[in-house]
């Protein structure tokens, strides 16, 4: 079969040509995802049809080409490539010189994840174990990113390292090449084995503080190389569970950062994770969201899911899922369902009856399809209050009072949260941990009653749930004196993010949201 078609721009899918007009140089990269590989070459173009590829090229002499596998065979030609080698090319007359290659056969993947990345290429490698890792940018680029390739390489190999362990599943490819490319519509693409990269996520890129910037790189270094376990290796069977894939990635590179003592120096990159939740209650205020499991009646629907539902809700309310059950059990839950359908597809259910049995090994209580009920298949975010009546210094009644809104009015979410109790002036905390908030309007947290009266109340304390909260006058007043000094900067963050947004509902008068609002930066 023959088939050629053009180009496609930047801004567009397909096979992309970027030429630079300052150096000439010409870059082209693929990029798939949801469904665009038949612009390139005939297929069943869907996630849940797998197949192998011999990819052959021919580029000008001084490109490098970097596909799903090694190159095979290469050859430079001066008038026409040796036999072997044309009949991969039976339409196409040689232009001289031109190097010819074949790669070998690439692993078993979906057609979303192939990719072909050519151009004038500056490659540095390295190595993660018996990994090779290749780290591509332009020859224009090599000056930006020089002093960066070291910690890129590092953050690479220290996420090799945390990912094996956390699924207990080694690498499953035979190499990592990370490339970075201009005129990129996302920041990132898993492709299996070549993650395409968008320079844009340099640091130096579009006025964001080389702080924030490094940060995201990070991020996104970690959230491609965290699905060539989740989405490459398993991969999901259909669209519909593409929050599944993306909300997954984004997570995890999070929690790695969170929880990883490797990433000691990273750790306030893991505070933006809770930027991202909150542009998801942002959405959800505008009436704007939608349920994270969309049916999705055919796949030129899938481009409208990438959003920040799909993507921050979705890891959100998977952050959850592992507080409710556990870190083991839910590690356990993911080793099976990676074992049980490697190299193939799987879906949600599978997913979460894989953590269900781990959590039963493991006596814990879950509903999950209950959870996946309230959490998956509704639209809206709670909000949390704590009601509290105090006799002689004493905590007589402790009642967690939840409100809803941007879904169905009234839709009650069961959540496990932390509660944090400040005491005195100096603001000691107590915190109380995993307190099961039912779903109705009111719960009695009957474990509180007796308890010396707090000064302070900060609800949902290590944002363990998806929620907003909303402070009592006397918590507002006593933050108001203590926030200059609090230590925990998750915490001081949260705080002023509640500010934030009971100053936007018309809860909190300006003088007041002032004080606050100095503390929404990372630092
Ligand atoms: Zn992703």
């Amino acid at each position: 079969m023959w088939y050629e078609n053009n180009y496609a721009n930047v801004g567009e899918q397909g096979l992309i040509k970027f030429v630079d007009k300052m150096t000439n140089e010409q870059t082209q990269f693929t990029h798939f995802e949801p469904y665009d590989a038949h612009m390139v070459f005939p297929c069943f173009d869907q996630p849940d049809i797998k197949a192998t590829w011999i990819v052959a090229t021919i580029t000008p002499p001084e490109w490098s080409v970097i596909s799903n596998e090694d190159i095979e065979v290469e050859h430079e030609t001066t008038e026409s490539a040796p036999l072997e080698l044309s009949q991969h090319f039976p339409q196409t007359t040689l232009t001289s010189p031109s190097i010819v290659r074949i790669f070998k056969q690439s692993p078993l993947i979906s057609t979303y994840l192939f990719a072909v990345a050519a151009g004038s290429f500056k490659i540095y490698t390295d190595h993660y174990g018996n990994v090779p890792l290749r780290l591509a940018v332009r020859n224009s680029t090599v000056s930006r990113i020089s002093s960066l390739v070291g910690s890129i390489f590092d953050v690479t190999k220290k996420g090799m390292k945390y990912f094996e362990d956390f699924f207990d599943v080694k690498y499953p490819f035979k190499k990592y090449d990370q490339v970075f490319v201009p005129g990129m519509l996302f920041g990132g693409m898993e492709n299996v084995t070549c993650v395409i990269l968008s320079e844009l996520i340099l640091p130096g890129s579009l006025g964001t503080s080389w702080k924030f910037a490094y940060d995201t790189l990070v991020d996104v270094i970690l959230h491609e190389l965290c699905h060539h376990w989740f989405g490459n290796l398993v991969t999901l069977e259909w669209w519909e569970d593409l929050w599944l894939n993306e909300g997954f990635a984004t997570f995890m590179s999070y929690y790695c950062l969170e929880k990883d003592p490797q990433f000691e120096s990273n750790k306030l990159a893991s505070l933006q994770f809770y930027m991202q939740k909150y542009t998801a209650y942002g959405t959800e205020e505008r009436k704007a969201g939608h349920p994270i499991v969309m049916k999705m009646g055919k796949t030129g629907d899938t481009s409208e899911l990438f959003d920040n539902i799909t993507y921050n809700k979705g890891a959100a309310v998977l952050w959850q899922l592992l507080n409710i059950v556990g870190e083991k059990a839910f590690r356990e839950g993911l080793h099976a369902y990676l074992e049980k359908h490697k190299f193939s597809n799987a879906k949600l259910k599978d997913l979460l009856n894989s953590i269900l049995s781990a959590a039963k090994a493991h006596k814990v209580e879950i509903d999950i399809e209950y959870w996946a009920q309230q959490w998956l298949h509704t639209t809206g975010v709670n909000v949390l209050m704590a009601i509290v009546s105090i006799e002689n210094g004493i905590v007589k009644e402790f009642i967690v009072q939840q409100d809803s809104f941007g879904g169905e009015e009234e839709y009650y979410r069961q959540h496990c949260i932390d509660i944090g109790l400040f005491y005195g002036t100096t603001g000691t905390v107590e915190i109380i941990k995993d307190v099961a908030i039912e779903a109705t309007e009111y719960t009695l947290i009957e474990s509180l009653t007796g308890k010396p009266a707090p000064s302070a109340i900060l609800l949902n304390y290590n944002d363990k749930t998806y929620a907003l909260v909303q402070l009592d006058s006397a918590s507002i007043e006593f933050f108001k004196h203590y926030i200059h000094t609090m230590n925990d900067l998750y915490a001081r963050y949260l705080l002023a993010n509640y500010c934030s947004w009971m100053h936007y509902k018309g809860l909190m008068d300006y003088a007041t949201y002032e004080i606050f609002h100095p503390y929404l930066g990372l630092l």
